[in-house]
């Protein structure tokens, strides 16, 4: 039998003027020949072009991956050679560290600081997977008499992976890692500002080893493309990563094929600051927890409350500390706070504050977009911290998605907790306490998926990523992950000497 030989896509610089779509195992345009520049939201720059993915391209990566899939050779390479693989792509990422992490910086407006984190991150994510997946099993159950039963744990398919512009890489990651750890194969759809990033991993996957088909990108419109492949009768299932609207019309309209859905969606995460606090670790941590990657993350600490004995002590220093972020050059690791997304984002983030300020509010730092000297193209807002609020307010209840802190006073346990509860969000929460069994006793009562004791970090390969309430379903970043990227299969057998006649006929 004749065997076709399969082309290596070529390897080429990280950085680079054009990127393609993904398809198949190569590098192909869009079919409509569209392409798009994306810009360095920190300086206006253009960065790179991009080619547009049309329908007809989505159609073509649906297909490629349902083949992918269905012939079976990466569903079926054991475990073991899939680990392989996994950390294969780590360590070409490892090895690219630096031209990564530039990418990032330059796509989405952020600081080299953050970038780093994150595609260290990334990587670690790869490397976690490879070690998860070998040890993902069935099990035996216990059967009366003559028979026995199994399970054993099968990808669920084609998936569909739409990835929001916060963590451009790491979102990416996060998805592709498990799915290919499970067997499945994967359409991936990265947010139309920032598809440098994740169009580059899809191409380590392939100089790694992923079979061709497993994993194609497709960058491009939201609510055509991702709402194709939510569509789509022949994917089985979708992970979306995004705002919590259009995280409903997803799971509405996955409902029409009956998708596995896991959404990651928006959040208002609280901050708890007790009187017995490390006031300076509390303010290190809620300065982190609200102004790292420029507020731009579904899990900030958005809310902070503080009870109030020690209130001034915290707010004077949490002023006095927000007012030295230095906002600025992406690429100087000195730099604090980047830039933000987006002309519209910007706008969104200051008509909430001035919604703040015409509900009586007051702004205790920022307040207003800033003006960076040498930037002036760019789209900056300054940190801001909003007092005198209440959770009437729309800048208290909303997710604002940028550098806004609002800060509340609180007399007891019992009250913040209902506080910290007040939201339609559950994402994640941090408790500040020297006392454990506060602790303990606060982080039981929090409805969020994710609570920090003492701590601003609130994700690690291994530890389990997701919301409670419309923050969202699903984990993410965890062993479990796995069974989410999996159908159990139950298999049951008879073994008895005598044949079974359950009719008696
Ligand atoms: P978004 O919901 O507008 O977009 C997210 C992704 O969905 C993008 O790729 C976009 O192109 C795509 N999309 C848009 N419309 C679509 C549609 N109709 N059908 C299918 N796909 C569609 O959100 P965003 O502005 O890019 O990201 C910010 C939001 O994401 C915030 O609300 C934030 O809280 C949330 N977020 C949540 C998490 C989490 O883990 N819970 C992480 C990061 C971001
Ligand atoms: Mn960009």
């Amino acid at each position: 039998m004749a065997t076709v030989k399969v082309e290596k896509m070529e390897v080429l610089p990280v950085k680079r003027e054009h990127y393609s779509l993904i398809i198949g195992g190569k590098r192909v345009e869009s079919v409509s020949g569209e392409t798009y520049t994306t810009y360095n939201p920190a300086t206006g720059e253009a960065v790179a072009t991009v080619a547009q993915a049309s329908i007809e391209d989505a159609e073509r990566a649906v297909q490629a991956a349902r083949q992918a899939f269905d012939n079976g050779k990466w569903k079926r390479s054991p475990a073991g050679k899939r680990a392989r693989v996994l950390n294969k792509i780590a360590s070409i990422m490892r090895g690219r560290f630096n031209e990564l992490v530039e990418l990032e910086v330059l796509d989405s407006g952020k600081t080299i600081s953050a970038a780093q984190g994150q595609v260290m991150q990334a990587i670690e994510d790869f490397e976690f997977y490879a070690g998860a997946i070998v040890g993902h099993r069935g099990n035996v159950n216990s059967m009366p008499g003559q028979f026995f039963n199994y399970t054993q744990k099968e990808p669920v398919g084609v998936c569909a992976q739409i990835i929001p512009w916060n963590y451009p890489l790491m979102m990416a990651a996060w998805k592709i890692a498990p799915a290919l750890a499970a067997g499945c194969s994967v359409v991936l759809k990265p947010a139309s500002l920032t598809p440098l990033t994740a169009i580059v991993l899809t191409e380590i996957c392939h100089e790694a080893g992923v079979p061709e088909g497993v994993v194609n990108v497709l960058p491009g419109s939201g609510s055509k493309i991702g709402n194709y492949l939510v569509e789509h009768p022949k994917v089985d299932k979708v992970a979306f990563t995004g705002s919590t609207p259009i995280g409903k019309d997803i799971m509405a309209k996955a409902s029409q094929t009956l998708k596995r859905v896991t959404l990651e969606l928006g959040g208002k995460s609280p901050s708890l600051i007790f009187e017995d606090a490390d006031i300076e670790a509390a303010v290190n941590g809620s300065l982190f927890g609200i102004f790292y990657n420029t507020g731009q993350s579904c899990e900030a600490r958005s809310r902070i409350y503080i009870h109030e004995s020690i209130y001034e002590r915290f707010i004077e220093k949490f002023v006095e500390k927000t007012k030295q972020l230095k906002l600025g050059n992406t690429l100087d690791a000195g730099t604090h706070v980047g830039a933000i997304i987006s002309k519209d984002q910007l706008e969104t983030i200051d008509s909430y504050v001035q919604s703040a300020i015409e509900d009586g509010a007051t702004i205790l730092a920022g307040g207003k977009p800033a003006d960076v000297e040498g930037y002036e193209k760019g789209y900056w807002y300054e940190p801001t911290i909003i007092a005198d609020v209440n959770h009437s307010m729309k800048a208290v209840k909303e997710e604002i998605f940028g550098p806004v802190a609002v800060v509340m006073k609180f007399k007891d346990e019992k009250e913040v907790i209902g506080l910290a509860n007040d939201s339609e969000y559950g994402l994640a929460s941090a408790i500040w306490t020297k006392d454990h069994a506060r602790a303990t006793r606060v982080a039981n009562e929090i409805k969020s998926g994710i609570v920090m004791i003492n701590t601003p970090f609130s994700a690690f390969p291994g530890t389990p990523f997701g919301g409670y309430k419309q923050s969202g379903f699903g984990r993410e970043l965890s062993i479990e992950t796995l069974d989410l990227y999996s159908e159990t299969k139950s298999v049951l057998s008879y073994f008895g000497a005598k044949p079974l006649n359950p009719f008696g006929l």
